[in-house]
């Protein structure tokens, strides 16, 4: 029987799905059951849209449907947390599964805080996540970096500190930090980002220390609660799912990637913030002071739930009626979010003005963090 805790190797028996999938398909198996065993009602995964830098969210109610999900996509940057908030009113005590990067477990986080999703009716299911890129970034690098034409690229992979693609004619490796010295790579966001594993999560799911005769065709799995130790354990029984213990090398392989990719996140911090410091609030006024006021910051912030049309409505601080927007509507959605900031970057992604969002409210929360105990108490990540 799987506890918390445990570490294994897992893969599905389905030899179709492990072809599709990412690693040992061990997510969409889980999910997959999930759904058949109606421990869950629906499942809101990710699947491709029109092409590989396009990640959309899939609502799924039929277990084979969510083949067509498996693999991962690194060019895509939704956030499912703030999705599952239009959901859940709709919900009404039904149970959903999920596959969850670190921020939208982060998000759930948050949300659940503010008593706008029941964390007991959702089935986290995590994947490690060592960072995304933006879909426009990313056509940019493959055409300059890696002399391809994005529109020829069949498959993307970060796989041992390299963005591999495979195009027709061939395949070409970078390595991630040639790339990110040379200004392309993951999102700022990601950069900086240290919750790397999703231990919140009710299983964390990755690649990252899967070694030996399973390397490739195993997923590593850490049990993060007995929900997750629960499906898993009924998965396996209905054999849907092969598991065996992870390898204590592999497991102190992974250890060490996720120490280095902490000190990565703090090196890009201190990039980031050293950087910013002695100019922050003289920036914040220029940056800000191209806003057009489309409020996406605020319809996707997954911390922020205020209903963006509020913002429209009269009010004492905020002048309305012109662009760009009056400096107060930034000032009060900072004071309002940057104390439980995740680092999403769903702001900085969505702004049509490309105002770097993210940086400021992640600089003022690490800051405040630093200074003052956090407000709602000591999180249980770290971010
Ligand atoms: P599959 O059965 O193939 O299922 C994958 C699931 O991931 C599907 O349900 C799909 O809906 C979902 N998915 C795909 N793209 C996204 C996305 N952009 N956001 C949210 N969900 C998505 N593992 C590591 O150990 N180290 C890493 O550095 C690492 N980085 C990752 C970065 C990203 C952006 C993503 C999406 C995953 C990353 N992973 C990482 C996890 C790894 O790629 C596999 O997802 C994991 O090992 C599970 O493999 P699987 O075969 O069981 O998954
Ligand atoms: Fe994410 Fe931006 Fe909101 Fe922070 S302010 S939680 S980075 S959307
Ligand atoms: Fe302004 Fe950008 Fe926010 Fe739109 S997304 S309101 S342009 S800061």
């Amino acid at each position: 029987m799987a506890k918390k805790g445990d570490m294994l190797y897992a893969w599905t028996n389905d030899a179709g799905l492990l072809k599709k999938a990412e690693c040992g398909g061990a997510v969409t198996e889980l999910l997959k059951y999930a759904l058949e065993s109606k421990t869950v009602d629906a499942v809101l995964a990710v699947t491709r849209g029109v092409d590989l830098y396009d990640a959309i969210p899939a609502l799924v109610t039929d277990p084979k449907e969510l083949d067509k999900c498996a693999g991962s996509l690194h060019c895509g940057t939704v956030l499912m947390s703030k999705l599952v908030m239009e959901y859940a009113p709709r919900m009404s005590g039904k149970k959903i599964g999920m596959v969850v990067k670190g921020c939208d477990m982060m998000g759930l986080l948050e949300l659940a805080k503010r008593n706008l999703v029941n964390l007991d009716n959702i089935v986290m299911i995590g994947v490690n996540c060592g960072g995304s890129v933006s879909p426009v970034a990313a056509r940019k690098m493959i055409k300059e970096m890696f002399g391809v034409d994005p529109n020829t690229v069949t498959k993307e992979e970060i796989d041992k500190g390299q963005f591999i693609i495979e195009y027709e004619g061939g395949h070409k490796g970078i390595s991630m930090d040639e790339l990110e010295e040379a200004g392309y790579g993951r999102r700022s966001n990601c950069r900086r980002c240290k919750v790397k594993v999703p231990r919140q999560a009710d299983l964390a799911c990755g690649n990252w220390g899967v070694i030996g005769p399973k390397a490739g065709n195993a997923t590593f799995v850490e049990v993060c609660s007995e929900k997750g130790a629960k499906l898993l354990d009924a998965a396996v029984k209905a054999k849907k799912l092969s598991t065996e213990p992870a390898n204590p090398k592999g497991i102190e392989v992974r250890g060490k990637v996720e120490n280095a990719m902490f000190k990565l996140g703090d090196k890009w911090r201190k990039h980031d913030f050293e950087a910013l410091a002695p100019v922050l609030w003289d920036t914040i006024a220029k940056e800000t002071g191209r806003c057009m006021k489309c409020l996406a910051c605020i319809e996707h912030c997954p911390v922020c739930v205020t209903r963006a049309d509020k913002y429209k409505q009269p009010d004492m601080m905020v002048r309305h009626g012109f662009i760009p927007a009056d400096p107060m509507f930034h000032l009060r959605r900072f004071a309002h979010i940057s104390d439980s900031c995740i680092n999403c970057g769903q702001c900085e992604e969505c702004c049509p003005c490309e105002i770097p969002l993210a940086l400021f409210s992640h600089a003022i929360r690490t800051e405040a963090d630093k200074v003052f105990e956090p407000k709602l108490g000591k999180s249980a990540y770290s971010n």
